[in-house]
């Protein structure tokens, strides 16, 4: 009987940001991956008297790097419960598919705009040793070994991304030399947020693999949504949002602008850590303390897109996530304010 190999992964305890973990089941070939179990002392899920926590497998897709041609060997994203399989207090999934099936008939869609950068070492990846690269301006989207770095890593991922069959649409080099973005979607929750959590895990993977400098050391994407402080653009994770109805009408975006103006505090609260850090009102962010939004304004909480002002329907971009939110919190968040408002 031959085998395959399952590679298990989760989110584990951490706060404020919480971490991917991951293990392997050698299973054999024609057995899909049961429930499993961990070591909760180990992530801060669980005090070591009473350790076990489970881990029940929720998206299942081909694991890309080792290979699905001559083995089904699967990537496995699980969310945790507790051992009478009540959900996990770090659990942030279970909430966000209990709202969207409250709203099932909204249609909700999320598309998920993931900024990241590379880092080799301490230094952002292609950056100087001592001091900092040329400011900022011919970077963004740009193509040369003086204006990017990393492609070989961002194409990596791209393709891993496809073989798994994630839903990814697009990837780009961004404002700040190392920084990049790939987007996911669109979906809706909670199985875009199992997408991104899964791309963001081959992303780490990838990186262990290709290697720079004379060292060849390792690279490692950062969700740091403000990794170099000073005069250089943060990392968000802007979060595109449609309802069915928006999708067919102008006023309902605008309500949903309006419902959004409501909830700004509560929704920049579970952003992500170091919201404040980076929505500070420059570099393309509008400030955390207060709420805008415009048609094209990419200095606003919440762009209209010109093309939605245009058709008069289509869908918002939440420019306020931080590139290391949880996305079933932003997503959950977003279902709460723009469906059950007036409800
Ligand atoms: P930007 O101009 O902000 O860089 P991107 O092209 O990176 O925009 O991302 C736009 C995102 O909007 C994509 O992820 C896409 O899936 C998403 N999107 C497009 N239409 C909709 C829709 N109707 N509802 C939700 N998301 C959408
Ligand atoms: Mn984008
Ligand atoms: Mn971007
Ligand atoms: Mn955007």
């Amino acid at each position: 009987m031959g085998k395959r190999l399952a590679e298990y992964i989760w989110i584990d305890g951490y706060q404020p940001t919480p971490h991917l973990r991951s293990k392997t089941m050698v299973l054999p070939a024609d057995e899909e991956p049961p429930i499993w179990g961990f070591d909760g002392s180990s992530t801060l899920q669980a005090e070591g008297n009473a350790s076990d926590c489970v881990l029940r497998p929720v998206l299942t897709v081909a694991d890309p790097i080792r290979g699905s041609d001559s083995q089904e060997n699967i990537l496995v994203m699980c969310e945790v419960l507790n051992t009478d399989l009540t959900p996990h207090a770090s659990n942030m999934r279970h909430a966000c598919q209990m709202l969207s099936e409250q709203y099932a008939d909204q249609e909700t869609w999320f598309g998920l705009e993931q900024e990241y950068t590379l880092f080799c070492g301490s230094r952002p990846l292609g950056w100087p040793s001592h001091g900092f690269p040329a400011p900022q301006g011919g970077y963004y989207c740009g193509v040369g070994a003086d204006e990017v770095h990393g492609r070989k890593l961002v194409e990596h991922h791209l393709e891993m991304c496809l073989k798994a069959g994630l839903s990814i649409t697009g990837v780009n080099a961004e404002v700040m030399p190392a920084q990049w973005e790939f987007q996911i979607g669109p979906l809706g929750a909670p199985q875009v947020a199992d997408e991104l959590w899964i791309a963001r895990w081959l992303l780490y993977r990838c990186g262990e693999d290709i290697r720079y400098g004379p060292e060849g050391i390792g690279v490692s994407a950062t969700l740091d949504p403000k990794p170099v402080p000073g005069d250089w653009n943060g990392a968000g994770c802007h979060t595109n949002v449609s309802t069915n109805k928006m999708r067919e009408s102008y006023e309902e975006c605008i309500a949903a602008v309006e419902a959004l103006r409501e909830r700004h505090e509560v929704h920049v609260q579970g952003y992500g850590e170091g919201v404040e850090r980076r929505l500070t009102g420059q570099h393309e962010t509008a400030n955390y303390k207060q709420f805008s939004a415009g048609v094209s304004d990419r200095g606003a909480s919440i762009r209209i897109p010109w093309q939605v002002e245009k058709n008069k329907c289509g869908y918002l971009e939440d420019r306020r996530p931080n590139a290391n939110c949880d996305p079933y919190v932003v997503t959950r968040l977003l279902i709460e304010t723009i469906c059950g408002h007036g409800s």
